[in-house]
């Protein structure tokens, strides 16, 4: 399938801890249009990114995550299938037991209408309020038969 790069934006939120990574993930998706923000707090980071998207797709990736190669392409062609869904988003190698908010990739209109999450204290972390809040107002979560890989970070 051919895929027009300029549909999907690359959203990354920079903790200081995980900048080095930051030039590789840079290269890697030099092909894309990219959204940075070294705001304080993971929910205001996200939102701040968010807000300035204006692609049909966007791809949330944290720095330490890394994708397989093929998911871009494979989300993206799920997603055109049924237009319920909200979300392609995946768990990691070494299984955390919910899909991560940080490997997920999102119709871009449906993500601007429902992040707004607020680095809650001791509740849900910011993947399950996410996912939850999709379910909650009836779009799908789909994921791809693999996992994505966790490099020791922040998140
Ligand atoms: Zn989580």
């Amino acid at each position: 399938m051919m895929f027009d790069a300029k549909n999907l934006t690359v959203i990354f939120t920079v903790a200081k801890e995980d900048e080095h990574f930051l030039d590789d993930k840079l290269a890697n998706f030099s092909d894309y249009p990219i959204v940075i923000s070294r705001t304080i707090g993971l929910g205001k980071a996200r939102r701040e990114c968010i807000d300035k998207v204006s692609t049909e797709y966007v791809l949330v990736l944290d720095l330490d995550n890394v994708l397989p190669d093929q998911y871009i392409e494979d989300a993206i062609m799920i997603m055109k299938a049924d237009t319920k869904i909200a979300v392609i988003a995946l768990d990691y190698e070494e299984c955390i037991g919910h899909y991560g908010f940080g490997t997920s990739l999102w119709k871009g209109e449906m993500l601007k209408k429902l992040y707004d999450y607020q680095d809650y204290k001791g509740e849900l972390c910011e993947c399950c309020y996410l996912y939850r809040k999709v379910l909650q107002n009836k779009y799908k979560i789909e994921t791809l038969p693999y996992r994505a890989i966790h490099n020791k970070g922040s998140n």
